[in-house]
């Protein structure tokens, strides 16, 4: 069985993280940058662990210079999110990758984003979403004039503030100053935690960055109250199970705590992160959470809702996708 054809939702991907490999070496080829280093002998990308991860990932967007070349990116992974039945997506954006944080130069990448993405919505019926975000082991300052390009660019298709990278950098009170930035200016919130950090981790980013979905979450299932707090704020976890299998995060499928968490309320999701790195689709975490857990159409059903009622899109949007999500007549 195959979930394949069935319309999906993911909130939680890192654009320059669902580059093709392919995309990137013919990027790399064009520039004459060799980063053949980052590639396995099959034409995947190849790291050690976590850490060696962030690095393959930073050489890989040395290629990406230039809107164009966004635009490129941008249509490339759309193309293949679509073809795995996903009809809307959010994908972390960072201006640390599109011009190194400078706001004019941000605005224009990001036109070129905006760009493919009304070209892909026409062509392909997927409509994406974008949410700026710091990177963490930058550190807080670095994380500032990310959160300004947030707020400066924050409209129809920019639609939150989040944070990646390196989870274990600093604690998430150090990063306070730019969610609240954004907070004030309206932006929903997410960020990742709990994907190493642990509970307390996913209890900080709760108590200071007050954000209404966190990246992962995972780790939350090792404080049964935090659970408990976790589900009646109603806040929403973007779990990415394939993920963290790869990155070993838990050891293995069958002990991914996805469904503990649903079981005792929590609103869970299901997203890819940055599938070509961890060998996965959407397509593939539906399978094997069908062939690990039993979870069917109906399932699905449940998560594909919650997640567009967590979606950070306006409500037109909203409506829009939720059509896309009726089974055809
Ligand atoms: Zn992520």
């Amino acid at each position: 069985m195959t979930f394949k054809s069935i319309p999906k939702i993911e909130l939680h991907t890192h654009l320059e993280g669902c580059a093709p490999p392919s995309f990137i070496k013919g990027l790399a080829a064009e520039k004459n940058i060799d980063i053949s280093g980052i590639f396995a002998a099959d034409g995947g990308y190849a790291f050690r662990d976590f850490d060696h991860f962030l690095q393959v990932y930073e050489a890989a967007c040395t290629t990406l210079q230039s809107p164009e070349d966004f635009r490129r990116l941008t249509m490339a992974v759309l193309e293949e999110t679509a073809s795995h039945g996903v009809v809307y997506m959010e994908s972390f954006v960072s201006p640390d990758f599109c011009g190194g944080g400078d706001l004019a130069a941000w605005r224009d990448y990001l036109a070129a984003m905006v760009d493919a993405a009304n070209e892909a919505e026409e062509k392909l019926g997927i409509t994406l979403r974008g949410i700026v975000t710091g990177i963490r082991h930058f550190g807080p300052d670095a994380c500032k004039p990310a959160a300004i390009c947030a707020v400066e660019t924050f409209g129809s298709f920019i639609t939150g503030y989040g944070m990646a990278g390196g989870e274990m950098a600093g604690r998430p009170g150090d990063y306070a100053y730019s969610f609240d930035m954004a907070r004030e200016a309206g932006m929903p919130l997410t960020c990742h935690a709990g994907e190493w950090g642990g509970p307390s981790m996913v209890a900080e980013t709760i108590r200071d960055l007050k954000v209404s979905r966190i990246g992962h979450g995972i780790g939350a299932i090792g404080d049964p109250a935090l659970v408990e707090e976790i589900a009646e704020k109603e806040i929403v976890l973007e779990v990415c199970p394939g993920s963290n299998v790869v990155l070993k995060a838990v050891d293995g499928w069958a002990l991914h705590p996805i469904v503990k968490l649903r079981d005792a309320g929590v609103k869970v999701t299901v997203s890819t992160d940055d599938p070509p790195f961890f060998h996965t689709t959407m397509t593939a975490e539906y399978d094997m959470l069908n062939r690990t857990f039993g979870w069917d159409e109906d399932d699905f059903k449940v998560v594909n809702e919650t997640a567009l009622a967590a979606a950070f899109c306006d409500d037109d949007t909203r409506a829009r996708v939720a059509k896309r999500l009726e089974p055809a007549q």
